[in-house]
């Protein structure tokens, strides 16, 4: 292997700096930029990732995208479902039809890359699936930078993690293994390599970080046999197979076996994997040694260290990020409103690719290690008196009395039906509330104008819910504009940046907080909202809070102490707030999970003990509250089974949870476990615009009555109606009412 890979990345940020992907590709969908318009910002994005690249030894390409580099290679290799094929559509509106479905077709379904908050398009395959080689986006893109006198290398998502992030399609027979189609997909890949060879491409990388979780024998063996193949092919690019998020595991060995020319290792995730790193002697081992998916700066000087310790093994080095820079804001230097010791202590994608070109120059290039010196990011500051409150708590502090005698206490208390009906928290955002919060930032109204505009969609809400005869009311939520963000601009310890944003999901960009030092709260955050919304209604309001796991699962965390311990830091914020709303006169208090699945580890033997913090968090935050307070949460995800648990763990009165999808399946799962308090089953898909009409969610609050006695039983939305419109949230909601009614009155 004549050709070093030396420092390079895994991918990049492709949004742009000020989002100009999102602005183009929104404005191509709403028709006010033509197709060659688009296609000139996508250019000019890519030739700009690419000048930012350049001081790398090797520079990536094809981690542009439209909208998601899995979607990409389904396209590239023409797995395009009959009903987007069927639509009769160009291209490229073609790709955005799978994308984000038509007023006929629905899109491909979404879902989480692994564990970080960006989510890829489901490819569905099934046996009717004939993969071709018809697109040429990665010889087109390699071209494009070679003809600015850059020469790249090609990166893809592996034939391996295609299929095993695939989707049987709906015509597949029961049981279907998207995997069994893998020796038709690994010849198109050859046939790619071949191409790309043939264009000049030295290297290629293939990322199949499906490896990184737990993987069964034959999954293992499909790893061997598409490698063994690919590698065997006599005119082909270098490969380098790329894993990322954690450790190879048992994927390791096979990859060693194989002839591929190259492996990447994350050393940050997985810092244990240079334990057997010999195993790799005879390749070029790429050490992902700068974190890619989090803010802070590199320790260079121990980055160097392990970076040395691979050279020992007699494998050849290259130097690299420790996963793609897709998943960091672009660039620190843009943050002039940042205070200076934190900004001291981050880097984000520019930076990082600055980190990585110093220890390629000193571990490759035998420059001095001074190159590495001052980099050394600064230490968290503490907070003693948090601290010294945390070293306090014990296990009574996560306990509350026993269920029994907090029912009894909250049912004398609160006098709710048998089926109590009630929402998951938030309301419609209306043009109205998103005019005031537009207002507040220009200027044209002031805090007090906001807060009194907050507060008349507050009381509009109450009326409306109590109009519609909802027993459990919310406020509504208007004054939030997201339920991490809320809180973190009110507890000390997170920061905020102006454009830090990073790609969720096709052109959706959040901008995480960044959680950087000891954290507490100053000042009550949501109370002076739920005591005006209690005072319009003698009704309970449920008081509304986002849990310990959720804020830290979207935001960025630190990482110089256990997440456990950050996240009873934020525990003992909230259970401060909780003991607020109670004395506000709050008698339910709603402390939102819903990120508690996501943040699942990929390897089944981290489960436990990510569970174990995480359930001790929600206790730690919810354990102060008298037996009277009805403490409910609420949970959306579909595959509860790993978490099943956990969520009897948490030990809320009443657990909210998505389950109009699953025909109410879940219940009879919590039964089956023991659960024995209040479950209020999600009898309304609120991801649809259709309106569920009574007898249907009367059927399934009937089917849930088998699983759960009805006096444990709630009837609600299965999400928050944020995003929803009140043309369909009124009647739906008016059903679920009536429903409820009609299945009190039958049992
Ligand atoms: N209370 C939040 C809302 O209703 C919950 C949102 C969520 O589960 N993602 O918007
Ligand atoms: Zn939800």
């Amino acid at each position: 292997m004549n050709v070093p890979i030396g420092s390079t990345v895994l991918g990049y940020p492709r949004i742009g700096g000020r989002r100009e992907l999102k602005r183009a590709v929104e404005r191509y969908w709403s028709g006010r930029l033509d197709e060659a318009g688009l296609y000139d910002v996508a250019a000019g994005l890519r030739a700009q990732a690419w000048r930012e690249l350049s001081g790398l030894d090797s520079v990536p390409s094809n981690t542009f995208s439209y909208y998601d580099q899995v979607l990409d290679i389904a396209v590239l290799f023409d797995v395009i479902p009959a009903r987007h094929r069927d639509l009769g559509l160009n291209a490229l509106d073609t790709y955005f039809a799978m994308a984000r479905g038509t007023d006929e077709v629905t899109p491909l379904e979404m879902t989480k890359w692994f564990d970080t908050n960006y989510h890829y398009l489901v490819p569905e395959v099934g046996p009717e699936t004939r993969f071709a080689l018809t697109g040429d986006k990665p010889v087109a893109e390699y071209r494009e930078a070679a003809s600015l006198g850059i020469k790249t290398r090609p990166v893809l998502v592996g034939p391996v993690t295609f299929l095993l992030l695939a989707k049987p399609s709906a015509d597949a027979p029961a049981g279907f293994a998207p995997l069994s189609l893998l020796d038709g997909l690994v010849e198109q890949y050859a046939e790619l390599l071949e191409t790309l060879r043939a264009a000049g491409v030295e290297w290629v990388q293939l990322d199949e970080p499906a490896f990184v979780a737990d993987r069964t024998p034959d999954e293992l063996a499909a790893l061997q046999d598409a490698y063994y193949r690919l590698a065997n092919l006599s005119d082909r690019p270098n490969i380098l197979v790329a894993g990322y998020f954690g450790d190879w595991g048992e994927a390791l060995p096979v990859l060693a076996e194989s002839s591929v020319e190259a492996v990447s290792l994350d050393l940050v995730a997985a810092p244990e994997a240079i334990e057997r790193v010999a195993l790799l002697r005879d390749k070029i081992v790429v050490a992902g040694l700068v974190e890619g998916r989090n803010v802070w700066r590199t320790d260079l000087h121990r980055a160097a260290e392990l970076g040395a310790r691979i050279t020992d093994t007699g494998a050849a080095l290259a130097v690299s990020t420790s996963c793609s820079l897709l998943h960091v804001p672009l660039d620190l230097d843009v943050e002039t409103d940042l205070a200076p010791e934190v900004r001291s202590r981050l880097a984000f994608a520019k930076q990082k690719v600055d980190e990585v070109v110093r220890l390629g120059r000193v571990l490759l290039g035998g420059e001095s290690a001074d190159l590495l010196s001052g980099t050394a990011a600064g230490t968290a500051p503490r907070d003693e008196a948090v601290r010294a409150r945390l070293a306090e708590v014990t296990p009574e502090h996560r306990t509350r009395v026993p269920y029994p005698d907090r029912a009894d206490a909250q049912e004398s208390r609160l006098r709710l039906p048998a089926l109590a009906t009630t929402t998951i928290g938030s309301f419609p955002q209306t043009g109205a509330v998103r005019q005031a919060r537009a207002d507040l930032r220009t200027g044209a109204i002031d805090e007090a104008g906001y807060e009194q505009r907050m507060r008349e969609e507050v009381e509009r809400v109450i009326r409306l819910q109590e109009e519609i005869g909802l027993d459990v009311l919310v406020h509504g939520e208007p004054e939030r504009n997201d339920m991490v963000q809320y809180f973190a601009e009110r507890l000390d310890g997170f920061a905020h940046t102006e454009l830090g944003w990073v790609q969720s999901y096709g052109s959706r960009c959040v901008r995480p907080p960044i959680l950087h030092s000891d954290l507490s709260r100053p000042a009550p955050m949501t109370v002076r909202w739920a005591e005006h919304a209690q005072s319009l209604t003698p009704k309970p309001v449920k008081g509304m809070l986002t849990g310990p796991v959720t804020i830290l699962a979207w935001s960025f965390v630190r990482t110089d102490q256990p997440l456990a311990d950050t996240a009873d830091q934020v525990a003992l914020a909230l259970r401060d707030e909780v003991a607020d709303l109670e004395a506000a006169g709050i008698g339910i208090i709603q402390v939102d999970e819903p990120a508690l699945r996501e943040t699942l580890p990929l390897r089944e033997r981290d489960r436990k003990a990510y569970l174990d913090w995480a359930v001790g968090a929600f206790r730690l935050a919810t354990g102060g509250a008298a037996p009277w307070t009805q403490v409910h949460t609420h949970l959306c995800y579909s595959e509860f089974g790993d978490v099943i648990h956990a969520i009897d763990g948490l030990d809320a009165d009443v657990t909210t949870i998505e389950a109009a999808r699953s025909r109410m399946e879940i219940l009879a799962d919590l039964a089956a476990i023991g659960y024995a308090r209040g479950v209020g089953p999600g009898v309304y898909d609120i991801h649809s615009p259709r309106v569920p009409g009574t007898d249907e969610v009367a059927g399934l609050l009937t089917e849930a009555t088998k699983a759960v006695p009805v006096t444990r039983l709630w009837a609600n939305p299965d999400c928050g109606l944020k995003t929803r419109g009140y043309a369909e949230v009124e009647p739906a909601l008016r059903n679920l009412v009536s429903a409820a009614i009609r299945v009190r009155g039958q049992v």
